[in-house]
């Protein structure tokens, strides 16, 4: 299989790198060297570095209805075989399970292990931060990684979800009964409720900087997020398209996000004290 170019896509095949300008990446060090409560909300432009499509963006694919209607949990339940023959096509093709951290990942992931309070929360399903080493990591929307079974609770990693073209819960109880429900994969659905909210929303409360990367903010409740950093704190925006709130941020930067904050976190390890 390491031969099949399909499992080893070229990692900026979908977007070119965009430079920040150097000012801005500057601006960018200073902001973090700052902040002592760093909160991050990261969505899909954080990821197409390690080459993960935005599919909101590349084609409109979330906006055809068929398929929203077959991402949801009421399809899940009705028919699991065709649910998870659409999910793993879209989720566990070879671009999301090749796919590795990127500069991006790499370095909040460091500048949190120098002692940098950050917190980041995820609207991505794909664990990258997570792989990178970032530890305080809040996914919004969960992991593709992971399934459960709706029934005993059990949980299962990515091998067992790949196993079987429906991979079911193998659990055996006392009296030697196999459970045998098909598994329900850890990921938010089109028709369930977004996690950890309220932790978001206290986050961005308290932070002294928040910074969004790689979301145009078009989807609430995550898109109202940034309204609630208070008028004393900082917002910096890193995305390639605009939002709703440039306006009201202390920076904005519309550059590739991997390059930009890898960019401004080697700028600030090379301050005193880092
Ligand atoms: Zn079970």
């Amino acid at each position: 299989m390491g031969h099949d170019p399909e499992l080893h896509p070229t990692p900026h095949r979908f977007l070119p790198i965009i430079e920040p300008e150097d000012a801005q990446v500057q601006e960018l060090k200073n902001l973090l060297h700052q902040s002592h409560r760093t909160v991050v909300i990261s969505g899909a432009g954080m990821s197409t570095e390690s080459g993960i499509p935005d599919f909101r963006s590349e084609n409109g694919f979330w906006e055809e209805a068929d398929i929203l209607s077959k991402m949801s949990d009421a399809h899940l339940n009705a028919q699991p075989e065709d649910f998870w023959l659409h999910f793993k096509q879209t989720f566990m093709n070879p671009r999301f399970m090749s796919a590795v951290p990127n500069e991006g990942h790499l370095a909040l992931a460091e500048v949190a292990a120098v002692g940098k309070q950050i917190k980041i929360f995820t609207q991505n399903v794909d664990g990258l931060h997570q792989m990178a080493g970032s530890m305080n990591v809040y996914e919004l929307h969960g992991n593709i990684r992971h399934a459960f079974c709706p029934k005993c609770h059990t949980r299962y990693g990515i091998s067992h979800i790949l196993a079987e073209d429906v991979p079911h819960c193998n659990y055996f109880d006392m009296k030697g009964n196999e459970c045998q429900e098909a598994l329900h994969p850890d990921v938010v659905l089109f028709d369930q409720m977004v996690r950890h909210m309220e932790d978001a929303f206290y986050a961005v409360v308290r932070a002294d900087l928040l910074l969004v990367l790689g979301t145009s903010l078009l989807v609430d409740p995550v898109a109202s997020l940034p309204q609630y950093v208070s008028a004393e704190h900082k917002l910096a925006i890193v995305n390639l398209d605009e939002t709703y709130i440039d306006k009201r941020a202390d920076l904005v930067i519309h550059a590739s996000v991997g390059r930009t904050v890898s960019r401004a976190i080697e700028q600030l390890f090379s301050m005193p004290g880092y």
